[in-house]
């Protein structure tokens, strides 16, 4: 395919689950693809299949919570590129689930540093190379960050997750004039490794709220959880110009769990 060729997109979190699914979709239309992640982050992997696969890639390690490391990453990219066109926002923690009560504050941090921070920080370095050709950015908020119900024990999450809704509109309002459109992708419940890759949630009966859990991963159209590709698919048309009138929008994804949660 060529939905997004010649174009260079930038993507957090890119080594796993939604990043490495929207990683590889989009190297398979055409666009040259930076795997941004942790040291730990199979980033080198990902980078290797997409190269089998005939296309184009380079990993890149950075915490999104450190300005600098995201600031040097677009540096690295632009000096091997020369451009950026496509940014997607998407490296998160569930952070600690668990009562607000009992909630320390260097989780709360830990959570808010990186998705709400590392937001600011990915789309804020991304305006200046930008600004002359326009593009596309792509934030993974969540359902959770209007419809808390099945995040609930997650208040952090929940919190980071309707900021980089609002963070999105206030961005894309503030780019259109530069034709970068910003937009952001809300996911019900994914089958990706976030449980095990950031914090474990503990037996849902330790948490000592008084509502009651619905049925977990619940939702209408299916009895299971979407798949990371799913979400690429979307991630892949929000990308493209085929949505350029689409922005300052959240679109969900979620097969209208959040319909009945
Ligand atoms: P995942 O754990 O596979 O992906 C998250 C990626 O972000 C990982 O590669 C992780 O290493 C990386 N990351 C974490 N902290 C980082 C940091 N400080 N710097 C750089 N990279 C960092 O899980 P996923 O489900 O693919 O999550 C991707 C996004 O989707 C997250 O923003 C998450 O909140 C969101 N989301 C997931 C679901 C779901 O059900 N899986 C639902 C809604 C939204």
């Amino acid at each position: 395919g060529d939905r997004v060729q010649g174009k260079v997109a930038f993507i957090t979190g890119g080594g796993s689950g939604i990043g490495r699914a929207a990683a590889e979709r989009l190297a398979r239309e055409g666009a040259r693809v930076a795997l941004v992640g942790l040291t730990e982050d199979h980033l080198e992997e990902v980078e290797q299949s997409i190269q089998a696969a005939g296309g184009e890639a380079v990993s890149i390690q950075a915490d999104v919570s450190n300005e600098q490391d995201i600031k040097e990453a677009y540096d690295q990219v632009l000096k091997k590129w020369g451009q950026i066109d496509i940014v997607f926002a998407n490296a998160g923690i569930n952070g600690t689930v668990g009562p607000i009560e009992t909630l320390e504050f260097d989780e709360w941090n830990k959570t808010l540093q990186t998705n709400l921070s590392g937001t600011f920080f990915t789309v804020k370095h991304a305006i200046t190379p930008m600004k002359d050709s326009g593009g596309s950015i792509i934030i993974t908020s969540s359902i959770n960050g209007n419809r808390v119900f099945t995040s609930f024990g997650m208040s952090a999450y929940s919190t980071t997750k309707a900021g980089q809704v609002a963070f999105m509109k206030m961005a894309a309002l503030e780019l259109a004039r530069y034709k970068i459109r910003v937009n952001a992708v809300c996911p019900g419940a994914i089958d990706t490794n976030i449980d095990e890759s950031t914090n474990k949630k503990p037996e849902l009966e330790e948490i000592a709220i008084a509502v009651e859990m619905p049925p977990e991963g619940e939702h209408p159209l299916r009895r299971e959880p979407g798949t990371a590709e799913q979400v690429a698919n979307l991630v892949l048309f929000l990308s493209s110009d085929e949505s350029d009138h689409i922005t300052g929008s959240s679109i969900y994804i979620d097969g209208a769990e959040s319909l009945i949660h």
